[in-house]
């Protein structure tokens, strides 16, 4: 029996894991789950579920939710805040950690779990964007086991040969091929892009999924992030992995060897077939997804990404080869700026402007430390709100 926490239990990911973990009550118990603040989602999920604690991101949604907790089920302990969120991330009962806060609001909690050596299921790739190097070192240094949820990542996880930690090439791998929906705007005139409205951007074809994320896959900056989380993962560098559109998010990615041999994961897009697959690994589980059907498939289109159309794709692949604090700035820009968008403070185009006029103001510094990135982020956020001010009152 493994003790399972998850982080984000109230999101698309927590949603979607949890729906995993009920088909195996034999093999998981949920010690944790956390959400920021939908207090009645997370209410319903401790009584589906009765963890040993239930966490708020939020303090005063917290307090709220022990109130509605005490009368029926006095024994969940409910904490608050990050210090909850990081405690329940490092509990000697919990085997499991799934990682699904959105953003870099889910760094912390997530080096929780790779410094008390646990298994990482690791969806919140920001925390990997934000903390790079200094993260995979805590993973190795406290022998925590680190398995991409990103469907992607998994992917190319399940296309690698044993050891890739020692470099691709000694592996006898030459590169990676990231596949990409291409999102709802693929071939949208761009003229029309000031047009977008916030339901549109959140209209993915393929996939249903958190605002950010979704906001992210129409600016394509979710597949730059992506590629920078490949990077780090399988220690590899930007030139070595190629964005391919894949319109219809069959083939999830494709790991091309030295001889010319390419191995692809295929699969619907249910994002419980990754989940149940990092779940059980090296062992395989029922994932509740449809089969995927050829012949209803038909065909597999390919194309390359254009990066005039989509420059955050631009800008991460820039960024994802520079040491620096280039990507925290980067990531922290991009959280702010689609945040504004979704509350129509700019528009769509404004994403990539926000982020572009961030990065050309703020010299990217080294980081060594978790404070470093913490506050490299801090900056970010502050300069970027700014030019959202500067933008809605017409000066930019
Ligand atoms: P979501 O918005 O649906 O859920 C986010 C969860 O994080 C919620 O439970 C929310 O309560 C919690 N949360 C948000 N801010 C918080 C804070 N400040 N403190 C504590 N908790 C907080 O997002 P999602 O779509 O489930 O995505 C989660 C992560 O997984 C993201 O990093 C995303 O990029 C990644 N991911 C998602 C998908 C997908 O299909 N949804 C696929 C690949 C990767
Ligand atoms: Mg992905």
């Amino acid at each position: 029996m493994k003790g399972v926490t998850i982080l984000g239990a109230t999101g698309s990911i927590g949603i979607n894991t949890l729906d995993v973990i009920s088909r195996y009550p034999e093999k998981y118990r949920i010690v944790a789950l956390t959400a920021n603040s939908e207090i009645e989602r997370l209410y319903r999920q401790c009584q589906t579920f009765h963890p040993e604690y239930a966490v708020m991101g939020n303090e005063l949604a917290a307090e709220k939710l022990a109130e509605k907790l005490s009368d029926v089920m006095p024994d969940i302990k409910v904490l608050a805040g990050m210090k909850g969120l990081e405690q329940v991330a490092s509990l000697e009962q919990v085997d499991i950690v799934m990682a699904a806060i959105v953003g870099a609001a889910g760094l912390l909690p997530t080096l929780s779990a790779a410094r008390s050596g646990k298994r990482i299921l690791l969806a919140n790739k920001e925390t990997l964007v934000v903390a790079g190097q200094i993260f995979i070192d805590e993973v190795r240094k406290n022998q925590a086991e680190l398995l991409p949820i990103d469907s992607e990542h998994n992917a190319i996880f399940q296309c690698m040969p044993d050891n890739f930690e020692q470099g691709l090439s000694s592996v006898g791998v030459r590169r990676i091929m990231l596949t990409s929906s291409g999102g709802p705007f693929l071939i949208t005139p761009v003229r029309e892009f000031s047009a977008i409205t916030p339901d549109q951007a959140c209209a993915h074809p393929n996939w249903a999924m958190g605002k950010k994320i979704s906001v992210d896959s129409a600016t394509m900056m979710n597949k730059g992030l992506e590629v920078i989380e490949a990077c780090l993962l399988f220690n590899t560098t930007p030139d070595k992995v190629q964005v391919v559109i894949h319109p219809q998010s069959v083939i999830h990615s494709m790991v091309e060897y030295l001889d010319g041999s390419v191995l692809a994961q295929l699969a619907t897009p249910d994002m419980r077939i990754p989940i149940a697959h990092a779940l059980a690994w090296p062992d395989r589980i029922e994932s509740g997804a449809e089969r995927l059907d050829l012949f209803k498939i038909a065909r597999l289109d390919f194309e390359a990404p254009d990066f005039d159309r989509f420059p955050c794709l631009a800008y991460a692949y820039e960024t994802a080869s520079q040491d620096n604090s280039a990507a925290i700035i980067m990531n922290a820009a991009n959280e702010v700026a689609v945040a504004a968008f979704l509350n129509h403070d700019i528009l769509f185009p404004g994403i990539p402007q926000v982020i572009s006029k961030t990065q050309s103001e703020l010299t990217p510094q080294s980081v060594e430390t978790i404070d470093d990135i913490l506050s490299e982020d801090q900056r970010a956020r502050e300069l970027a709100k700014d030019i959202i001010k500067e933008i809605m009152n017409g000066n930019c």
